[in-house]
């Protein structure tokens, strides 16, 4: 438990105030005029066309927009899994773009953790094989892997499916599954693009609340894509939209608000 409820010496300077998810003034990511073109044949598709944002450390923000807007890609440039055409991804004051490939490879393994709607869990992997696999990149020592990953699994709740595979499992658990797996080698940065777009409501409630109770408790700065701006609301603190590649507004979700809409949440998963 221990393990990933509480970040390391490292980990621990970098976020100013790990429990108590409290937002402070070092912006963790600043995208500058970020352009993704894709080109297709003659054409030249604008996924990307000159965002300017920046999130703070310890913030919880969702990414909205319909379908095609370019919110993935978006969270794709600041995942370090794509590279811009043009602009820039800042990610604690180091340009993404201006890492060699192997710092990069480390970005991407030690401060970010992603999830995915689809899950992407390997299918001939055990979940806890699975979850280990990121500390066998990081190459940690075995010894202590199966220890780290039996407290990841039981963070969230799946210390009895330890040995089975994806395929066994219902969505919900291989999206907590995920979640572990996101988080075993204690990233700064959760982002999640629409975690729950797989999920019917209940347990996509629960999912949130897991994601809401990183945010807060180890104080992980998150950004979620998602279409459905209810959900947003309720655990987010900051909406930006994207329509057509472009930042079209930036709008602040009232503690009370975000407060109120939390309280709604928590009385719903009782009632169900
Ligand atoms: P969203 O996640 O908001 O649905 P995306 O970021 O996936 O949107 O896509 C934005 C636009 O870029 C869409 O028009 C999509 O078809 C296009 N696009 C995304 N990825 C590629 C790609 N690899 N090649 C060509 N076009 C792409
Ligand atoms: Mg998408």
């Amino acid at each position: 438990m221990e393990s990933i409820e509480r970040p390391t010496q490292r980990d621990a300077s970098a976020i100013k105030s790990p429990t108590s998810g409290a937002i402070n003034d070092t912006p963790a990511i600043r995208v500058e005029q970020l352009c993704r073109h894709y080109r297709m044949g003659d054409t030249v598709i604008r996924a990307v066309d000159g965002v300017t944002l920046s999130v703070k450390a310890g913030e919880f923000v969702a990414l909205l927009g319909t379908s095609g807007s370019g919110k993935s890609s978006v969270l794709n440039l600041i995942a370090g899994l794509d590279r811009p055409t043009s602009g820039s991804v800042i990610v604690q004051q180091r340009n993404l773009s201006e890492l060699s490939r192997q710092e990069l490879a480390h970005y991407r393994l030690h401060t970010v953790g992603m999830v995915f709607q689809s899950f992407n869990l390997i299918a001939s992997m055990t979940l806890a094989e699975n979850v280990e696999l990121p500390m066998r990149f990081a190459e940690i020592d075995r010894g202590k892997r199966s220890d780290l990953v039996r407290a990841a699994l039981t963070r969230v709740g799946l210390q009895a499916r330890m040995n089975h595979r994806p395929s066994q499992l219902s969505g919900g658990e291989q999206q907590r599954a995920a979640l572990a797996r996101a988080l075993i080698n204690r990233p700064q940065l959760l982002l999640a693009d629409e975690p729950t777009g797989n999920l019917d409501s209940r347990t996509g409630t629960e999912i949130m609340n897991m994601i809401g109770e990183f945010n807060r408790q180890l104080g992980m700065t998150v950004v979620m894509v998602t279409h459905e701006r209810a959900l947003a609301e309720r655990y987010a603190q900051r909406l930006i939209f994207l329509a057509d590649g472009k930042l079209v507004r930036d709008e602040s979700i009232s503690a009370a608000i975000a407060g109120n809409a939390m309280d709604r949440a928590k009385a719903e998963e009782n009632r169900q």
